[in-house]
């Protein structure tokens, strides 16, 4: 017998009603950032005899223990078991951690996988909320939700830096690795069906991300295969099935079943949207995409900027600025949010040329992308070592010696038509 946990035993509220509550940096005891510092979330499938359920472990210092207004690593690692799991439910359950965390009254969260970020408010810590009781929330929301697939549930959350870094290098990156490498083999035109995602309607109403397998959701956490399993554990819930049946622009990506879908979810706050381009009808912004990318006027390509990077972009903006322009789920042509896995896709901006107009990359991120993406380039345009091409910060931050480097390396975009 499944009992549904109505009462969660933390010392502050949890309800929805706190969803969008934001933590300002004045009001805040402690902050987790894994933009700075190593932290992970995972959902882990166990066998039931290695779970105990209910049992909640920190291992590492406790809120009290960390200096105020300080920025801290944390992991956390939901250990689950049931006979009805499968390992593609991992990822859905893992993205439900941002609702269910920020629906802790004074405890705010953003990002996902590695990248979360987390705000515990001087309110919350004061009434006595502490780091253990992120693992009863997380306990209680997984075995209330997922009671069809869970039926053991553990917690452990690490806070020692030493464990964060070896849970978020040894253990989760391979593991969301893995995950993405499944995607390789698909390819837009190899399925029947694309899928809505609307989970951050909570903090931009009018958002719908269109999940294909070649454009993962805009978070990097909601991949195509994700989209599929959360549709199959909750056929009602935020990702719907999108047909494909009446494209309009095989080109721009544009289809009458996905402009319908859109403006259904959107509650007609957006009439078209197309997959492939970043000027005509772009695909909404929520706020929690891991990259963004703007035109860069003067060398006919696109600047992109990932959530990490502090520092200033040709464009003149910052990561900050940028995503400024672009959230809230309005649609802005040229600028565009977007997840790290899909800068290497064939899909991306492909209305407008695909990979070849990208132009600058911080350096992190050109390295993190940079095999996928040099491969994509090779097989599109013939470009060995295309990242060679492309600036970042010890190159330029300003568009004359951006343009400069670029003449120097040949770079197509220079070619190519102005994008505006
Ligand atoms: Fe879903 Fe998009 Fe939000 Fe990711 S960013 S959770 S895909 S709505
Ligand atoms: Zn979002």
């Amino acid at each position: 017998i499944k009992i549904k946990i109505t009462n969660i035993d933390i010392p502050v509220a949890f309800a929805s009603a706190f969803e969008g509550e934001i933590i300002r940096r004045k009001d805040m005891q402690v902050e987790f950032d894994g933009s700075r510092v190593d932290c992970a979330e995972l959902v882990h499938t166990c066998d039931a005899s290695e779970i105990e359920d209910h049992k909640i472990t920190v291992i590492g210092p406790e809120v009290d223990e960390m200096e105020f207004g300080s920025k801290n690593s944390i992991a956390y690692v939901v250990k689950v078991a049931g006979k009805n799991m499968q390992a593609d439910f991992e990822p859905v359950i893992e993205r439900k951690f941002h609702n269910y965390i920020n629906c802790i009254e004074g405890v705010y969260h953003t990002g996902q996988r590695d990248m979360q970020r987390i705000r515990i408010s001087i309110d919350a810590f004061n009434a006595g909320f502490r780091i253990k009781h992120i693992g009863e929330v997380l306990y209680a929301s997984v075995k209330n939700e997922f009671d069809a697939v869970v039926d053991k549930c553990e917690v452990v959350i690490y806070t020692d830096p030493a464990e964060c870094t070896r849970i978020r290098h040894e253990v989760a990156i391979p593991i969301f690795d893995k995950r993405d490498e499944r995607l390789d083999t698909l390819t837009d035109e190899s399925v029947d069906v694309y899928y809505s995602c609307i989970l951050c309607q909570a903090f931009a109403p009018s958002h719908v991300c269109v999940v294909t397998p070649e454009r993962l959701g805009l978070c990097g956490a909601v991949s195509w295969l994700d989209a599929k399993a959360t549709h199959q554990l909750d056929p009602a819930g935020p990702c719907q099935i999108i047909t494909k049946e009446r494209p309009i622009d095989e080109n721009l990506g544009s289809y009458e079943d996905v402009d319908e879908a859109v403006q259904k979810f959107s509650q007609g706050a957006l009439e078209h949207v197309t997959l492939y381009s970043i000027m005509q009808d772009p695909m909404t912004s929520c706020g929690c995409f891991e990259c963004i990318c703007g035109i860069e006027p003067f060398s006919n390509g696109v600047v992109i900027a990932n959530r990490e990077y502090a520092g200033m972009t040709p464009l003149g903006m910052t990561f900050p600025e940028m995503a400024s322009m672009t959230g809230g789920g309005v649609q802005t042509p040229g600028f565009m949010g977007h997840g790290k896995h899909f800068i290497s896709s064939k899909k991306f901006m492909k209305a407008e040329g695909g990979i070849e107009r990208i132009v600058w990359m911080p350096k992190e991120l050109k390295e993190f992308v940079a095999d996928r993406l040099n491969k994509t380039a090779k097989e599109l345009y013939g470009i060995d070592n295309f990242t060679d091409m492309i600036g970042d910060e010890t190159i330029a931050e300003d568009p004359e010696t951006l343009v400069a480097f670029l003449t120097e390396k040949g770079h197509p975009a220079l070619g190519l038509d102005p994008m505006m």
